[in-house]
């Protein structure tokens, strides 16, 4: 699972429908400050949920992430990303070979609305979608500059951590311990059982 390309339409810096495309293994995006690179990074995690418009680097409503006009063109009214990912492996839980995820937003109602391959669905749904594939809210496939120094500067155990979480074994050490909790919850059922019996007896 990768993803092929993406793209961007009334996305903050994004006037015009834009086009990246990821054909190879490593894909460097380059230019002058401000021409709109990390904007990228934000459409991203913008069409996997992001709910936080501050994470986003924009203002203080959704609505904001529009673009919101220069000295050359008008605002537009609408932004929509999508993201096209190969499935060819599988990865996703679905039979199709290709995964677009689309998120859209309008300034007049300030609401988004998600599809999974051009047909409408919840948030929920894409969550779901990309739950155990790496994409998630707290895996590490997209790493913003602010948390380069943050790794660079973690202690041996937190660093530690980013490195179970990006091998995977994070969500087997979290699933471990709630299934920890339960049983010692069960055990605790079980005595309280055993002494009603006692009581009976
Ligand atoms: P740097 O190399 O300095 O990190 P960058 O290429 O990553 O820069 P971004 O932060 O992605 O740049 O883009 C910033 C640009 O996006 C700014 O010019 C800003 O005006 C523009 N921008 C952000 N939000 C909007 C919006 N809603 N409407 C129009 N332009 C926007």
């Amino acid at each position: 699972m990768f993803l092929k390309r993406i793209e961007l339409q009334g996305f903050k810096s994004f006037a015009d429908k834009t086009i990246v495309q990821f054909d190879h293994d490593i894909t460097g995006i380059v230019g002058p400050n401000g021409c709109g690179k990390s904007n990228i990074n934000d459409a991203i995690r913008w069409v996997l949920g992001e709910q936080s418009v501050k994470s986003l680097r924009s203002g203080t409503n959704m609505a904001d992430i529009i673009f919101s006009g220069s000295e050359q063109r008008k605002r537009v009214n609408m932004a929509k990303v999508t993201l096209v990912f190969d499935n060819t492996r599988k990865v996703f839980d679905s039979p199709f070979d290709e995964i677009e995820i689309t998120r859209q937003i309008h300034r007049a109602n300030n609401e988004a609305g998600y599809f999974i391959n051009k047909t409408p669905c919840r948030l929920k749904d894409i969550q779901e979608l990309i739950m155990d594939t790496g994409l998630g809210r707290d895996s590490l496939s997209i790493i913003s500059q602010g948390n380069i120094s943050s790794f660079a500067d973690a202690k041996p155990e937190e660093r530690r951590g980013l490195f179970e979480e990006a091998a995977g074994v994070a969500k087997y050490k979290k699933r471990k311990k709630i299934s920890l909790q339960k049983l010692e919850q069960t055990k605790e059922n079980l005595e309280r059982l055993q002494d009603i019996l006692d009581e009976l007896e």
